[in-house]
């Protein structure tokens, strides 16, 4: 009987951490992870070069031009962690550096919308291929598992 009910505390605890994932991952219209930024959303995506671009939305996702954010990223890549820098590049801000080889690592994302707003930490897992089943890339893979 005891095993049993710890059985069921861990199904509690399984759902309960897979719940709170599904409703975490939001993709945007360019398929990348949408991160929120204080009401602004930003849409993290790595192009194929291996830069990162970000997009800015409003609250109700329509595009907005980048202006007041400020984005840095290190990557926690196996050779060693690279600090990633943005500039503006029309209405996104676009990595300055490529993301170190390889894939599996994190890459942390310290955002925030204004300069005077506090730095909110993403952890991001870089998996680059496409999940077969929402098309998205796996860092932005809106599926429940
Ligand atoms: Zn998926």
């Amino acid at each position: 009987m005891k095993t049993l009910l710890h059985l069921v505390t861990l199904i509690a605890l399984a759902t309960g951490t897979l719940f709170a994932a599904e409703a975490k991952v939001k993709a945007g219209p360019r398929k990348g992870l949408i991160l929120d930024l204080d009401g602004k959303q930003a849409e993290f995506f790595v192009e194929k070069d291996r830069t990162i671009s970000i997009a800015v939305y409003d609250p109700a996702m329509k595009p907005q031009a980048a202006t007041t954010e400020v984005i840095t990223a290190t990557a926690e890549a196996p050779s060693g962690k690279a600090k990633i820098e943005f500039e503006k590049k029309g209405d996104l801000l676009v990595s300055k550096t490529k993301l170190p080889e390889g894939e599996g690592y994190q890459v942390v994302l310290q955002a925030k919308s204004t300069p005077e707003a506090k730095t909110k930490n993403f952890r991001i897992k870089l998996e680059l291929h496409t999940c077969k089943e929402c098309g998205n890339p796996e860092y932005a893979c809106t599926c429940d598992e």
